[in-house]
């Protein structure tokens, strides 16, 4: 009996040099598997590119064939299947060069912050990475980028120097202020619907030492300590970036026996300064907070501050927080995880003349939940901003309340332009 008609046997992707791998044999589950647990992506084959010349391949094969086309670096920010499609991975692709004179780095599509964070140290500099080394950067900066120095130097984006694209059309162009500058502004926060990135320049910044870490403190200090947070955050300087975590410590013996299987609040911080100056500045968080029950907070590099990213169920931005939501995050917390009420500001909110589409820079404070508590997102509604970010927006249905609207205006002109067909459809795209 012959077998029935699948799609693999008419994609060949001849000259591809890496490896491929089909439905059902060994290596596919692995390659298809993103973080998000609730993407089943099940490609028609699976390529893990090795060059841009690979990376072109993959991407007429899939034209000529007209399947769904993706690209998965970390599977950190995989929030849609690419089922019947190629799906091509670039982890093999994590060239990271520094240039500690210019203070720049490039890095290939398939780089990590670990990597980038490893060859900058040693010149006494830093990327704008966020809470895990473990996301790529690539995919992170496309979405704007959120790290613990964006008070202090702005978003990710904000930092591109140049970027290398493969366009729809299979066209290999360098995107920067004087080529393609259209595009240039879409890649800064517009996400990863314009082309294939096939490298990402960007500046790095002198970071010496950091105070950096997590002071934990009883739950009962939560409304109060979320109350003096309100005001605290108004005089905050740029260096200091903090969030306050309300968060149920699992019953690990990891866990320091402190906060062990305990409901908690705890400060997060990260201060580009001396632990002196910090404890200065922290001293009326902790005076609302009362005693700690552990203080890990300390100096140390930047690379070693491991700040710890939440898992992002709901998102909101706001621009005040009154008692309300203090009063609903609080009792929202005896059913979730983890929430994280983070501090935007700083540089964030001054973006240059020139910036892209990274928009909503006047919020002053996110909330992520990882749990959907009922009725908690109709309670945070009506103080809400509306707006959302796009690397917290596991929703590809919302990808509009990521921009303003002349911004996501902007963004559909630019992917008209340069993907008329709408070839790049899977995750975030502009439509
Ligand atoms: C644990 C964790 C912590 C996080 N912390 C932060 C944080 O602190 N700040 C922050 O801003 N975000 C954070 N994020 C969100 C993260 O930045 C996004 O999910 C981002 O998309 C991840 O990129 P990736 O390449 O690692 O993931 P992938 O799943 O491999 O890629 C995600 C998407 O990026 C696009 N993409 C990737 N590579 C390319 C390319 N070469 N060309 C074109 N498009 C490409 C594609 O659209 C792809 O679907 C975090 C996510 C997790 C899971």
């Amino acid at each position: 009996m012959s077998q029935p008609y699948s799609i693999q046997d008419e994609i060949l992707l001849p000259g591809f040099t890496g490896t491929v791998h089909l439905p059902g044999e060994a290596g596919y589950d692995e390659a298809r598997r993103s973080l998000n647990p609730a993407v089943d992506s099940r490609p028609a084959l699976i390529a893990e590119a090795q060059s841009v010349a690979d990376l072109r391949v993959a991407l007429l094969a899939a034209r000529a064939h007209g399947v769904p086309f993706a690209v998965q670096a970390t599977g950190h920010g995989t929030h849609a299947p690419c089922d019947g499609g190629i799906l091509v991975r670039t982890s093999s692709m994590a060239s990271v060069l520094v240039d500690p004179a210019r203070r720049i780095a490039r890095v290939g599509p398939g780089a990590r912050w670990s990597e980038v964070i490893a060859a900058a140290a040693p010149f006494g500099l830093a990327p704008l990475s966020g809470s895990a080394p473990s996301v790529g950067v690539t995919g992170y900066t496309l979405g704007g980028g959120l790290g613990w120095l964006a008070r202090k130097h702005g978003f990710a984006a904000d930092s591109v120097l140049r970027a290398e694209v493969l366009l729809a059309d299979g066209r290999h162009v360098t995107a920067s202020p004087d080529s393609h500058p259209e595009l240039f502004w879409a890649l800064r926060g517009g996400g990863g619907g314009f082309g294939v990135v096939t490298s990402l320049e960007f500046r790095l910044y002198p970071v010496p030492e950091v105070y950096a870490g997590f002071v934990y403190f009883p739950i009962e200090a939560a409304a109060r300590t979320l109350e003096a947070y309100r005001t605290w955050i108004d005089d905050a300087p740029d260096e200091i970036s903090t969030a306050v975590v309300l968060k149920r410590m699992p019953d690990d013996e990891q866990v320091p026996a402190a906060v062990r299987g305990r409901h908690v609040v705890l400060l997060k911080v990260l201060h580009a300064g001396t632990a002196e100056e910090a404890g200065k500045l922290l001293a009326p968080l902790f005076a609302a907070a009362g005693p700690a029950l552990l203080d890990e907070a300390r100096t140390t590099t930047y690379g070693a501050a491991a700040m710890g990213g939440t898992p992002n169920r709901h998102m909101d931005m706001f621009d005040t927080v009154p008692g309300e939501v203090v009063d609903a995050l609080v009792r929202a917390s005896e059913q979730a995880q983890t929430i994280e009420i983070r501090h935007w500001g700083g540089a964030m909110g001054r973006p240059g003349p020139d910036a892209g589409p990274v928009s909503h820079r006047a919020t002053r404070l996110s909330v992520i939940v990882d749990t959907v508590v009922p009725g908690l997102a109709e309670e945070l509604r009506p103080y809400a901003n509306g707006g959302t970010f796009l690397n917290f927006l596991a929703d590809p249905s919302r990808t509009a309340a990521a921009y303003t609207e002349g911004d996501y205006g902007r963004l559909r002109e630019v992917k008209r332009a340069y993907d008329p067909d709408g070839f790049f459809r899977v995750g975030h795209v502009a439509k």
